[in-house]
């Protein structure tokens, strides 16, 4: 904590001044009360503090930041030479005049003392707030009345003499009380507290106001024996402690601490000391500066108070803005949809509101967590943000906007019947459908909203939210954009419970897998086989994928879904090859899981597992995946292809893929969605006839192999055929079944197509 290279010599100084300190501190105990020996008391003393006032000066001239040294060297050598001067007045038993030249000396002392006090306190006082500095007022405000009560009371009781001789004997004690006001404050202040260098002096300082104390009862003729060794050794030690605490390392304050919160300690001793005096006071006749000095501090408090309460009000209104707000997009939060729901119900209950009716949309976005995954989750935090204003720009001023938690919203519509909500949901939808800017990228989310009534459905917040979250599943697993609350959908079962028994039918094998068989166009062969899931469900009954794949998307669990029917696929894929049948086996893989960095290696084992060429496998990615996210898609359809997998575009045509992205991607196969075959039954054939051609021609060209899906009738076969397909896929040639069910040889021979039937 010394300054490392004068520390071992300075600390040796230092320790020899404290002895012979010690030593004085002896001889004044053990010599009579009136017994006085000048050489050690007067000159003694004196060059005592003259070594401690050069150390000072010493240290500020081989110090960087010396002015405060040197002020406290300064102080310290007026004080020594006051009591030099004090030694020569009374040499050879001379009586000093009072007041003297000594006093002079001494009380030039404290000016010094102030400037270097005030400036070492400076460099905390940044980081002070105002709260703070009445603190500190407090405490050195209390401190000075209660020095003031003894100090003071004494003095107007002894001090006597002529006027210059009571200015001289109070100056001492108003300079005590400046001091001890500025020490006593600027410990309350000065952050932390823990500056030993202020520590040292604030000691000192009270060591000054002991010694100067009974320095005053001395010098009105009250003195004992402990009074003359106090007054002996106060000031001595105090300005030992000055001048060692120049040596003391200043602390370095971090910019980073955190200023902990202002000690409560002093200040309210200094309350306690002001109160204590005025009653005091009432008994006992106080002198009138404790009396002002107490008032003063009482004051003080009384505006720390006011201050306080001021700054409490406000915090906790900013405390309870923050409570009800979502930091994210500044919208309110699912607090604050309960305390208006509250309110609305709790206003429904007077008869006089009665009849006011409240609709609840819950909105939750469609494809989110595939944004976060794909662009990162400040992408996914920018689309929230920009949510807020476009959703509010829909709603009427008295409508509130919250966001529940993570990709789920909800809207109060207020004073509204169904058919306006489901107005709102409509526009909230395709305010949805516009793609989201972020940066150089455009994004696009949708919703499903479920829409609640208060008070038709439910007469309590916690319910009604749950209505419209149930009826927001409903239109989630339904593909709807929206649906109202029924009370149907919950004797249906929950939707959380859904996912449960989702999660353990998976688990625990419960899942089916369907095959569609796929027949080539040219020999009327079965070659290809599609894995489509299915979920037994003992309560509904076998439940459709499309049903129950948003769930799983939803709930995490699509990588062990496509895991179990991968393995199911490639199995059955094996056991048809062991008996003879080739044939490619199609599995559908979801977004999730080309973002999962493991999925080409565990279809790779799985497919090493059961002995299958990965060209037997194609992978169907649907076209509207690769439309939403063109980059991530290229890269993970490059990398099976490299793998030596089949990769298929599935239902394409159903968007609008530009044909450079399809001349980018590594492809294998070209899966033609049903509405090829729909727009062909309709509007300009011919037109529509050329495209279909001009399709399949350009799979070809692009050495694809091309499916047509959704075959329900001879003709479309047979047209499909006459078009150049490759292969056919449908419900005329076989819905999808259990592996054991399909007889592939039975049906094979019946599918020989008419080519060229329908097309002239
Ligand atoms: P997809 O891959 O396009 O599968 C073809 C869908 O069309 C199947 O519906 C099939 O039953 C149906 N379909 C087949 N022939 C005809 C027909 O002649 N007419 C009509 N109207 N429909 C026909 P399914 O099994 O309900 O599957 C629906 C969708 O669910 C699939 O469309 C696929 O996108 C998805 N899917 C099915 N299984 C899985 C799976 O294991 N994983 C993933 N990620 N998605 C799956
Ligand atoms: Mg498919
Ligand atoms: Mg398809």
């Amino acid at each position: 904590m010394l300054a490392p290279r004068l520390s071992r010599r300075v600390v040796v100084v230092y320790a020899a001044l404290a002895a012979l300190l010690l030593a004085y501190f002896l001889s004044l105990i053990l010599r009579q009360a009136d017994q006085s020996n000048s050489l050690v008391d007067g000159w003694g003393v004196g060059v005592f503090e003259l070594v401690t006032s050069g150390l000072c000066i010493w240290r500020a001239i081989g110090s960087r930041h010396r002015i405060v040294p040197l002020m406290l060297g300064l102080g310290i050598l007026s004080w020594s030479i006051g009591d030099t001067v004090l030694a020569a007045e009374s040499a050879g038993g001379g009586t000093p005049p009072v007041p003297s030249l000594a006093d002079l000396f001494w009380l030039s002392f404290y000016p010094v003392f102030y400037v270097a006090l005030v400036l070492l306190a400076r460099r905390h006082l940044a980081r002070v707030g105002g709260t703070t500095w009445l603190d500190g007022a407090v405490a050195g405000l209390g401190a000075a009345a209660l020095c003031a009560c003894f100090a003071f009371n004494t003095i107007l009781h002894s001090v006597g003499g002529n006027p210059t001789t009571v200015a001289t004997d109070l100056a001492y004690p108003i300079g005590d009380i400046l001091l001890l006001m500025l020490a006593v404050g600027g410990t309350a202040v000065i952050p932390g507290r823990k500056d030993p260098q202020w520590l040292l002096i604030a000691c000192a300082i009270g060591c000054t106001a002991i010694g100067d104390t009974f320095n005053l009862f001395a010098s009105s003729g009250a003195t004992s024996h402990l009074g003359v060794i106090v007054n002996g050794v106060a000031w001595p030690c105090a300005i030992l402690l000055i001048s060692a605490s120049v040596w003391v390392r200043p602390v370095q304050m971090s910019p980073l601490a955190r200023n902990g919160p202002p000690g409560f300690l002093l200040p309210g001793l200094g309350a306690c000391a002001g109160l204590v005096i005025l009653l005091v006071d009432t008994l006992h006749q106080v002198t009138p500066v404790a009396i002002a000095l107490a008032t003063a501090t009482l004051m003080t408090v009384g505006v720390r108070l006011a201050l306080s309460v001021r700054s409490l009000r406000s915090l906790t209104e900013i405390r309870h803005r923050q409570a009800i707000t979502d930091d994210l997009t500044g919208l309110g939060n699912r607090r604050q949809l309960f305390n208006l729901l509250d309110a609305f119900f709790a206003d429904n209950a007077d008869p006089e509101t009665v009849g006011r009716r409240l609709s609840l949309l819950y909105l939750d976005l469609d494809h989110f967590k595939e944004i976060n995954d794909s662009f990162g989750h400040s992408a996914g935090d920018e689309v929230l943000r920009q949510l807020g204003p476009r959703l509010t720009s829909h709603l009427r001023a008295t409508d509130a906007l919250v966001r529940v938690g993570g990709d789920e919203l909800a809207v109060l519509v207020m004073d509204t019947d169904p058919t306006y909500a489901a107005t709102v949901a409509r526009r909230l939808i395709d305010e949805l459908e516009r793609p989201f800017l972020l940066d150089a990228l455009s994004v696009r989310v949708g919703a499903s909203i479920g829409i609640a009534h208060a008070p038709a459905d439910a007469t309590e917040s916690a319910s009604l939210l749950r209505c419209a979250d149930l009826a927001m599943y409903r239109a989630k697993v339904g593909r709807l954009p929206y649906e109202s609350y029924q009370h149907e959908l919950d004797d249906e079962g929950n939707p959380l419970q859904l996912v449960d028994e989702l999660r353990d039918a998976i688990l625990d094998n419960q899942l089916e897998v369907h095959y569609q068989p796929q027949v080539d166009l040219v020999t009327g062969k079965v070659s290809a086989m599609e894995a489509l899931v299915r979920w037994p469900h003992p309560r509904l009954g076998m439940i459709p994928p499309l049903d129950f794949i948003p769930l799983a998307e939803e709930a995490g669990l699509m990588h062990s879904l496509t895991a179990f029917v991968l393995g199911r696929a490639v199995k059955q894929c094996a056991a048809w090859r062991a008996a003879g049948e080739t044939m490619t086996m199609s599995v559908n893989v979801s977004a999730t899981n080309l973002l999962d960095s493991g999925f080409s290696e565990s279809v790779m084992t799985t497919l090493a597992q059961h002995d299958v060429p990965p060209a037997c496998l194609i992978l169907e990615i649907t076209e509207t995946m690769i439309i939403r996210d063109f980059d991530l898609c290229k890269p993970v359809v490059d990398q099976f292809r490299a793998l030596g997998l089949g990769v298929s575009i599935d239902d394409f045509g159903a968007g609008v893929t530009s044909l450079a992205h399809l001349g980018s991607l590594a492809v294998s196969e070209l899966k033609l969605d049903r509405s090829f075959l729909t727009r062909l039954a309709t509007g300009d054939t011919e037109r529509n006839l050329a495209l279909v051609r001009a399709t399949i021609a350009l799979g070809h060209k692009l050495n694809m192999r091309v499916v047509a899906e959704g075959i329900e009738d001879v003709d479309a076969l047979n047209l499909l055929a006459a078009l150049g397909c490759d292969l056919a896929q449908g419900y005329f040639i076989s819905r999808p079944m259990p592996a054991n069910e399909l007889d592939l040889h039975e049906r094979r021979d019946d599918l020989s197509p008419s080519s060229g039937a329908a097309v002239a």
